[in-house]
C-alpha cells in the first residue's frame, strides 16, 4: 500500500480537464420514430414557407373582407386537402373547412358560427378585416428560416416540427457505447442472498440508469474480481466494443484498489484524486483510439455525485448537446450546512416552495454509502471548502435534479 501519488485537484478544474479531453462522436441519420432523446447535430433550415398556402384556421367562409354586411353567393367548397379551383369574386364566397386553402380572390375567413345561410346565400357580418382567421403562407416559418440548431434535444415538439417541414430523418449525435463495470469481491448479484460480508452489486442499477438518462447505449460488464489480471482482460475485451469505460469501485488507496494502475497501464491517468465531497478518489483517463475512462469510487452516492459532476456532462457532450448541465436555480438553505475543509461538497436536498422562494432541507445524514440521502433528493446544494460553512436563510444555487 502507498500514500496517493495523484494531486488533489479542485472539483471545477477536473470537471473542466474531463470534457477538453472528451469529443463530439460524430453523427448518424435516424429515422424521425427513433429520433426521441437523441441530439440534433445540424442545423435544421426551412427550405419551403410553413404553412406552404394560406389555410383556414376555422370552418366558415372565404371571401374579400371588402364583402362584408351584405348577401354573398356561395359559388363551391374548399375543404382539407381538397382546394377549389375557382376564385373568389366580389359579391361571393366559398364555403371553407379548417386546413382547408384559402381560394385566390379570397383575403379572409367568416366563422361558420357568425353568418346566416339561406339556401346557396350567406349573409355575414360587417367589420371583417384582411387576414382574418387564416394562416398565411410564412407565418410560422419563413423559407430560409432557422427551424432547429445543431445542440437540440429532440421530443415531441421538436419531432413534429421536423416532420412538418418535410424531414423524414435526422442527423444526429451518435450515442456514445459505454461499457459498465463494478468491481469488489464483496459483490453479489442483486436477488442472491449474500453470504456474510457480501453485499449486492447495486451500483450497477443505478449507474445503468444514469447512463441511459443520459443518453448512452450501456454494455452491462457484471462484477469484476479484486484481481489484476481477470480484471485487465475483462477491460480489455469490452473496450474493443466501447467509447467509454466506467467502473465503480477500486480506486481509493488500498491493496485491493486496482483500477488507477490498470488505466495507467493501458492510457493516461488525467485525475486521480479530487477535492469533492462524497468521491475524492475519482479517476479519469484518455485510453487509445479516442476512448476515455472513468474510474468512479465504490460508495453509492460518491459513484452517482461523481457521474453527475463529471460523467454526464461529458456523455452529453459527445453527443453534441448544446446544453451539458443541468440547470440551476438559487434555492434558500433552510438548514445550516457544514462545510469540509479542503473539499468542495454536494450535499442532498430537498426542496419546497414558500412563496416564490425555493428551501432546501437535508436529506439527512451524508454519509456517501447512505443512498438514502440521493433517492427522492430534489437537488445538490454546493457547498464551497472551507471551515465557515453557510447558514440557514442564505441563498445559494443548486443542481436541480427534479423539481416540486
Ligand atoms: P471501494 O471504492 O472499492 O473501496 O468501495 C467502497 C465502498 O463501496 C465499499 O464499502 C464497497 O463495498 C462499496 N461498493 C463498491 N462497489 C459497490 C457496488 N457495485 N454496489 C454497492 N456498493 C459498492
Ligand atoms: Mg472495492
Amino acid at each position: 500500500m502507498r500514500a496517493s501519488a495523484y494531486p488533489l485537484v479542485d472539483a471545477e478544474v477536473a470537471a473542466s480537464l474531463v470534457l477538453e479531453r472528451t469529443r463530439f462522436l460524430g453523427s448518424e441519420r435516424v429515422s424521425l420514430g427513433d429520433c426521441a432523446g437523441r441530439v440534433l447535430a445540424e442545423d435544421v433550415v426551412a427550405s419551403e414557407p410553413l404553412p406552404a398556402f394560406p389555410s383556414s384556421a376555422v370552418d366558415g367562409y372565404a371571401l374579400r373582407a371588402a364583402d362584408t354586411g351584405r348577401p354573398l353567393r356561395v359559388v363551391g367548397e374548399s375543404a382539407a386537402g381538397r382546394p377549389v379551383d375557382r376564385a373568389v369574386e366580389p359579391g361571393t364566397a366559398v364555403r371553407i373547412l379548417t386546413g382547408g386553402v384559402l381560394p385566390a380572390g379570397a383575403d379572409c375567413v367568416v366563422m361558420m358560427e357568425d353568418v346566416e345561410l339561406s339556401g346557396d346565400v350567406v349573409t355575414v357580418p360587417g367589420g371583417l378585416k384582411p387576414g382574418q382567421n387564416f394562416h398565411a403562407p410564412g407565418a410560422d416559418l419563413k423559407a430560409g428560416e432557422l427551424v432547429l440548431a445543431a445542440g437540440t434535444p429532440l421530443g415531441a415538439a421538436e419531432l413534429g416540427l421536423a416532420a412538418a417541414v418535410g424531414l423524414p430523418e435526422l442527423p444526429v449525435g451518435r450515442r456514445p457505447r459505454v461499457a459498465l463495470l463494478s468491481t469488489g469481491d464483496e459483490l453479489v448479484e442483486v436477488g442472491k442472498t449474500p453470504a456474510r460480508g457480501q453485499i449486492p452489486d447495486s451500483n450497477r442499477w443505478a449507474l445503468l440508469a444514469a447512463l441511459r438518462e443520459a443518453g448512452a447505449e450501456v454494455r452491462l460488464l457484471g462484477i469484476g474480481p479484486d484481481e489484476p489480471e481477470a480484471l485487465r482482460r475483462l477491460v480489455l475485451d469490452a473496450l474493443a466494443g466501447a467509447d467509454v469505460l466506467v467502473t465503480s469501485g477500486g480506486v481509493s488507496v488500498g491493496t485491493h484498489d486496482l483500477i488507477k494502475p490498470l488505466l495507467e497501464s493501458l492510457g493516461d491517468v488525467h485525475v486521480g484524486r479530487v477535492k469533492l465531497k462524497p468521491g475524492k478518489p475519482f479517476t479519469f483517463a484518455t485510453l487509445p483510439d479516442g476512448k476515455v475512462a472513468f474510474g468512479l469510487p465504490g460508495f453509492p452516492v460518491s459513484s452517482l455525485v461523481t457521474f453527475e459532476v463529471f460523467v454526464r456532462p461529458a456523455l452529453r457532450k459527445m453527443q453534441g448537446h448544446a446544453q451539458l448541465q443541468r440547470p440551476t436555480l438559487p434555492v434558500r438553505l433552510g438548514y445550516d450546512a457544514r462545510a469540509t475543509a479542503d473539499r468542495t461538497e454536494y450535499q442532498r436536498v430537498t426542496l419546497k416552495r414558500e412563496g416564490t422562494d425555493l428551501v432546501a432541507s437535508s436529506t439527512g445524514s451524508q454519509s456517501s454509502s447512505r443512498l438514502m440521502s440521493l433517492a427522492g433528493a430534489h437537488a445538490l446544494v454546493r457547498i464551497p471548502a472551507g471551515d465557515q460553512g453557510i447558514n440557514e436563510g442564505t441563498v445559494v444555487e443548486a443542481i436541480i435534479l427534479s423539481l416540486p
